[in-house]
This record gives C-alpha cells, structure tokens and sequence, in this order.
C-alpha cells in the first residue's frame, strides 16, 4: 500500500502530519455515473486534490468542486475531452482550500463561482486577508503550494441561502444547505431523476473527516436529512464514489464515535484521560467492519473534538488558532446557519 503525506498548508489544514493510504486505483480517472454526470476521484494523497463531478446540461455545463487550482487544471482538459460547451458554473461545496482555491482557474475559462452564502462567510473569515483582515490560510498555503501562489483566491459570488435549482428539462441539479457539517456553509448537488448526491466533504469515503472547522453534532444530523433524500450514488468530497451505504457509514462513523468517547464522559474521565484511551476507542470503533476506513490519522482530533462538544469545553484553541484568525464572531455564524 503506498502511503503518502500532507503538510500544514495541504488541503485539509491539519495541525500534525497525516498519512493517508490510497484506496483504489481509480484516482485521476472520469466515471459516467449516469448519462451526462461525471465523477473523478482527485488524487488525495499526493497532491492535494479534492473529487469532482460535472453535469452537461443542453447549454452549459456546472462543474462540482474547484479544487485546488492544479486539480482545476487536471480536470478541465478531461471535460473538453467529452464536451465543448461552456462551463459556466462552479459550485464550491465549502469554502476549503482543496474545494475552493481553484476558483480564480474557472472563472478564467468562464465560470461563475456558486456557493452557499456561509461558504463566503467562512472564507472572509479563515481563507484570507482580501476582505481586510489579516492573512489567513490562502496566504499561508501559498508559501508551499506554488499553484496556489501562482493564482489568486476567488471568492464565489453567486450564493444561496437554502437552495439552488438549475433544470433545463434534461437534468436538474438542486444545490441544497442542510445546516453545519464539515464546515458552515457546506452544499449538496442533488441529482433527484439519477438519485446521484454530490457530498462535498459532508460525506467521505475514507479517513478524510477534518472536524475542526465544522460541528459533528450538528453533522450527524445533516448528514441525517441528506440521508432522506434517498440518494443511491454517492459522489464523496474525496474517496471513491459508491451507492447509499457510503452515506450510512460515514453516519455511523460519527455515531459511534460520539457514543464511545460519551462512555468515557459518563465515566468522569478528563480530557488528558480520553485522549490516553485513543487506542482502546480505535479499537472498538475498528470492531465494525464498515467504519474501518474512516480510522486514520485525523482520528485524535476527532476524539478531541467530539469530548469538547460532549462536555461542552473549548480545550487549548491553539490547534485551530495557528490560523490567524480570532474564532470571535463565530456563535453569530453558528445562530445564523444552523
Ligand atoms: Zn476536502
């Protein structure tokens, strides 16, 4: 199994190194998940890149994720290879660098940049110094990233509170806002005919879940109405596409690891004492056969941040903090999002 690993400034803005395993070898290839819509697993593991998914409608076509501005430039030759029409919209699922750096690449060919309204709030908020305030993590990741540093951000200026619906009697693509998951202002691309759901990072499939800029709480039960919608393709933020169960198990995930670390809350234990039983809980969680790919190297953080939400203590900020920005204004967000 070939391993490979990220850096602080990689895509998911993790504050210790990750080691994540490829898990198919269906990366950088297109999949026609039905007549018209495609899904492409980005390369994760080595450079960065979040999934993809395109839908050619009679006009235009509306792509799903940006990507990193290299995964933009991966993927645009691939859908000029199946059509020319134009591709006139790019919805962000949030406002994440591995989702949305690459904004700036499709506005150049063409693009109006789509996101719900919270994926703009979080990006003036962590992403940037652009709207004012000081350097965030664009600047940072740009030291490193020379596609980033070679571009620059462009913030989504077409936004939706609750949903957005693009129908053009071929295909109907709703863009929907379920509340705070991964992040708060995270979107959906629900395909109702094809019963395909584009996720974003709400929904993964593989050991992928970044929780420090969402709420697994809240998660949980986004994840729980998304699940309503009865999708039977899911088209994940990153990992391979797969039918319903995907969605399920990345519920159960979180379920499961709530109601361990709860265990260990009931049992008066501390902080210091739960993160010190992290083997023990990997075990258990390990225990089921479908929740085994979602253990990996994010899995102190998430233990982390589920005894926070479970005791509803704040910890040492500084995992998040290292970013620049003051985690101030933050309840306002939550009260208007959730
Ligand atoms: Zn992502």
């Amino acid at each position: 199994m070939i391993k490979t690993y990220f850096t602080i400034t990689s895509i998911l803005f993790i504050t210790s190194l990750g080691w994540f395993p490829d898990l198919n070898a269906e990366v950088n290839k297109t999949e026609e998940v039905a007549p018209g819509v495609y899904f492409h697993e980005g390369d994760v593991g080595r450079r960065g890149h979040c999934n993809n998914g395109w839908i050619v409608f009679k006009d235009f076509v509306l792509v799903v994720d940006a990507n990193f501005p290299s995964g933009a430039k991966e993927v645009i030759p691939k859908i000029r290879a199946i059509t020319d029409k134009p591709i006139r919209f790019a919805f962000d699922t949030h406002h994440h660098g591995d989702h949305a750096y690459g904004n700036q690449v499709w506005f150049e060919n063409g693009a109006t940049i789509v996101a719900h309204e919270g994926a703009l709030m979080e990006m003036k908020k962590y992403e940037t110094g652009l709207f004012g305030s000081v350097p965030g993590r664009w600047e940072d990741t740009a030291k490193n990233r020379e596609d980033v540093a070679n571009s620059k951000l462009k913030p989504p200026t077409l936004l939706f509170r609750n949903e957005m619906i693009f129908d053009d009697g071929q295909h109907r693509v709703e863009l929907l806002h379920f509340g705070t998951a991964h992040t708060r202002g995270d979107g959906f691309a629900w395909l109702p005919k094809e019963k395909i759901l584009f996720t974003g990072d709400a929904c993964v499939n593989g050991p992928y879940n970044y929780t420090g800029d969402g709420n697994i709480t809240a998660w949980e039960k986004t994840l729980l109405i998304a699940q309503k919608l009865g999708a039977t393709t899911i088209c994940p933020g990153h990992g391979p596409s797969g039918d319903g169960t995907v969605l399920a198990d990345q519920i159960l995930f979180f379920n499961s690891l709530m109601a361990e670390v709860k265990k260990l809350v009931n049992e008066g234990k501390t902080e210091a004492q739960v993160k010190e039983s992290i083997d023990a809980i990997k075990a258990s969680l390990k225990k089921q056969d479908r929740l085994q790919r979602y253990v990996g190297s994010f899995f102190l953080d998430q233990v982390t941040q589920a005894y926070r939400e479970i005791t509803g203590t704040t910890g040492d900020k500084k995992k998040t903090a290292s970013l620049p920005h003051k985690p101030t204004d933050r309840s306002t967000v939550i009260g208007r999002l959730e």
